[in-house]
């Protein structure tokens, strides 16, 4: 019965954010967003981001003793935008970022040192120095950046909360690109290799100020059964290296993110609650209180709220198949093009006055503009005819997709629009301009390979 309303009530809130989307998607083209001039724009549902927020701090408040200390922190590189970051900051969420741009962007957004995340896998000395100055939580990848941490920490006074990240090898997921938690994965120290789990219970033995143990073994693809197995072996390490320690020396856990997002239908599935249920259920140890928590989501808290909208320039047929050439293609779903059948998209059509579009189903193409066969946002997809001066919309783009410009054909980076209640737009990044483009392509460097430049005195 609850599980009934529950899934009624998700039902709900996908009907409501789909009504603020195509409310957004005609306001923009009415206000001018979008148009002839303007023919793709990326649009964030700033109501819906709360909203995913407020639920990411139910779920788990619903399952952890209360007092205990959590952070949720926000993998930067989901979406990395300032204005993101400022709105979840807001909404008590902090930042997970892995490069020196994600922390100055985190940074920028004003994200106390306190709410911050560093794991990178390759932090240089630099980026090291520099996190335990600010006191920003670090995880060690290796071995090998641990000595680099102890040589810093001779000589530091950090409050950085530090920790060792771990691979707990349960396996991957359908999508090998991003299983992190394979035998063989780049990322953390592999438990069940040989040696690994009594090196990684010395090294906090010796090492006093080693008080979190972080692990990040789901993503999209990755079932949620294997997540919370991945969970329950990092909490089982943190239970021997403190019986082992005889004091709580490991005081904080940090389960990392990776809730995969469906995008399949509106439907936000699995939810937070979910999640945090389970692994009340297999790792009950975890909420007790004995632990804080940490985590890191980010493709669950922002793709769904996301949109890029692209105007149809020119309708086509090719070989009996209906083309729309459209301006949103590789350069805005690097994924999906690249790799579509891990990662499609639904395309929502919508008229030239931005209002969904009705009528009969056509099997089609949506093409994007980059000259190469494959710029497809969709192929062969049943939905109605996109003509010229249309739009089209792929939904749940709001996470790795157009904040993450691929810079093919030199086109430039979509303005980013956040919308709120009343058909109000918020700009989040304006549109990059083509005079940008040729700075940043070498502009002031024109003349760096003539003759001249080369000829010896
Ligand atoms: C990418 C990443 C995340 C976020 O993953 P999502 O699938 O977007 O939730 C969290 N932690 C680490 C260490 C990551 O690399």
């Amino acid at each position: 019965m609850g599980a009934h309303i529950e899934a009624e009530e998700a039902g709900g809130i996908g009907a409501r954010r789909a009504a603020r989307r195509d409310e957004a998607v005609r306001a923009a083209v009415e206000q001018g967003l979008l148009g002839p001039d303007s023919p793709i724009v990326g649009l964030l549902d700033v109501v819906g981001i709360r909203e995913s927020a407020a639920e990411l701090r139910a779920a788990f408040e619903a399952v952890l003793t209360p007092g205990t200390p959590v952070l949720h922190a926000f993998a930067v590189k989901a979406t990395p935008l300032v204005p993101v970051l400022r709105l979840l900051r807001e909404e008590g969420v902090g930042a997970e970022v892995a490069s020196p741009g994600e922390l100055a962007l985190a940074r920028a957004a004003g994200m106390p040192s306190r709410m911050t995340v560093l794991d990178s896998p390759a932090k240089t000395p630099a980026e090291l120095r520099e996190a335990l100055d600010l006191g920003v939580a670090l995880n060690a990848d290796n071995p090998q950046e641990l000595d680099r941490i102890d040589s810093l920490m001779r000589s530091s006074t950090s409050r950085s909360p530090l920790g060792i990240r771990v691979n707990p090898q349960v396996g991957g997921g359908s999508i090998e690109a991003l299983s992190t938690a394979t035998a063989t994965s780049k990322f953390g120290v592999a438990l069940r290799d040989e040696g690994a789990r009594e090196w990684v219970v010395r090294a906090y033995l010796d090492r006093p100020w080693l008080t979190r143990l972080h692990a990040h073994t789901g993503s999209q693809g990755v079932p949620l059964a294997l997540m919370a197995q991945g969970v329950a072996q990092t909490y089982a390490l943190a239970e021997e290296i403190n019986r082992r320690a005889g004091r709580r020396q490991v005081d904080t856990l940090d389960i990392g993110g990776g809730l995969p997002v469906n995008f399949a239908s509106e439907e936000t599935t699995p939810t937070y609650a979910q999640y945090a249920r389970l692994l009340a259920e297999e790792v009950p140890g975890l909420f007790d209180g004995r632990y804080g928590l940490v985590t890191e989501f980010g493709r669950s808290l922002l793709a769904k709220h996301g949109t890029v909208v692209a105007r149809v320039e020119y309708a086509k047929a090719s070989g009996g198949r209906a083309v729309a050439v459209t301006h949103a293609g590789v350069q805005v779903a690097a994924r999906t093009v690249y790799a579509p059948e891990s990662w499609p998209l639904r395309i929502r059509a919508y008229d030239a006055k931005g209002r969904p579009k009705e009528g009969p189903v056509v099997v089609q193409d949506v093409a994007g503009p980059a000259c190469f066969a494959g710029d497809l946002l969709a192929e062969g997809r049943s939905m109605p005819l996109l003509e010229q001066g249309d739009y089209a919309a792929a939904l749940d783009t709001g996470a790795y997709y157009f904040a993450h410009h691929y810079g093919y054909n030199s086109l430039v980076r979509p303005g980013v629009y956040g919308f709120g209640p009343g058909g109000r737009f918020a700009v989040v990044r304006r549109a990059q301009t083509v005079e940008e483009i040729v700075a940043e392509s070498g502009g002031a460097q024109v003349d760096a390979l003539t003759r001249a430049a080369w000829e010896v005195p």
